[in-house]
């Protein structure tokens, strides 16, 4: 088993490293070193090449690692903010597009129960424009849904908008002028 070094354990480590390093600068020499620690100069020389280059290098390459960790941190994080980004701007479009179809559907429940009122009150006139207003929203709600670009076929097979008619035409039958007129608006 090798003896250990005593350098390595000395106290006076730090300047003793320093000193051991700055040899070249210096211009110091093993023997001036060597007398004032009182370590022998194959001690101090073997001490600077197998211990404390290695420690050096040992330093550096922990520096390049940690180096190089907080870089992929960096990029990891940035990564990971652009991804938060993102998913926070799709989140508001949808909520903001879920909140208008909200508001759609609410206007549409109300100019469907204007429609009723109207009717109920036999003023078809009235029921005309509310239920122009009725097919105006549906027609948004589509071109939203972006079904209104293909044709308008796909409105009319839209499956709300079929129930939606069949009610309407229903509530009408018991007035065949309106429904007639409701029929035709339905189709312009
Ligand atoms: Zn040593």
């Amino acid at each position: 088993m090798p003896r250990p070094c005593g350098p390595c354990g000395d106290k006076r480590r730090n300047e003793l490293d320093r000193r051991l390093l700055e040899m070249e600068i210096s211009g110091e020499t093993y023997r001036g070193i060597s007398q004032d620690f009182g370590y022998s100069e194959d001690a101090l020389r073997r001490h600077k090449l197998r211990h404390l280059i290695i420690d050096l290098s040992e330093i550096k390459q922990a520096k390049e690692e940690a180096r190089v960790e907080a870089h992929e941190k960096v990029k990891a994080e940035e990564l990971e903010q652009t991804k938060a980004d993102v998913k926070e701007c799709m989140a508001t479009r949808l909520e903001n597009a879920a909140n208008f179809f909200d508001q759609l559907k609410e206007i549409r429940a109300k100019a469907a129960s204007l429609l009723d009122q109207a009717e109920g009150a036999r003023d078809l006139r009235a029921a005309g424009t509310f239920l122009k207003e009725l097919r105006e929203t549906i027609r948004l709600w589509a071109e939203l849904e972006g079904q209104l670009p293909q044709t308008q076929i796909t409105i009319v097979n839209n499956p709300e908008w079929v129930e939606l008619r069949a009610v309407i035409l229903t509530a009408l039958d018991d007035f065949p002028e309106a429904k007639k007129r409701v029929i035709d608006a339905i189709r312009k």
